[in-house]
């Protein structure tokens, strides 16, 4: 988004995948969920909550997914963060959204 790259923090890192400083481009979804992982080196895994609509029952239904995500150190999200994430290119085999910033805590 093109939005994104406006936000750009005064810190820096040396992150190739970073969208502020590294070579990644940003494109695609973006999504709001909490970090439920910070076990992985620069990633997380993000627990998205969202209402799926089941037209036979008119109603909606809690539904939850996680996604894997880039986690830049200038970023730095941890367990518990609510983040907002990005789709970009495949990073890895599980690995095509990076944390573009930190939505307040819980
Ligand atoms: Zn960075």
């Amino acid at each position: 988004m093109p939005q994104a790259s406006k936000e750009t923090k005064t810190s820096s890192c040396d992150d190739e995948n970073c969208p502020f400083h590294g070579s990644l481009s940003i494109r695609g979804t973006t999504l709001t969920g909490k970090v439920v992982s910070d076990k992985m080196h620069k990633n997380v895994v993000v627990q998205i909550d969202f209402l799926q609509h089941f037209p036979k029952y008119k109603r909606y239904g809690r539904k939850r997914s996680k996604i894997h995500a880039h986690n830049p150190p200038c970023i730095g999200a941890a367990k518990g963060d609510n983040v907002k994430i990005t789709e970009c290119r495949p990073l890895s085999k599980t690995v095509s959204f990076v944390v573009v910033r930190k939505t307040g805590g819980v």
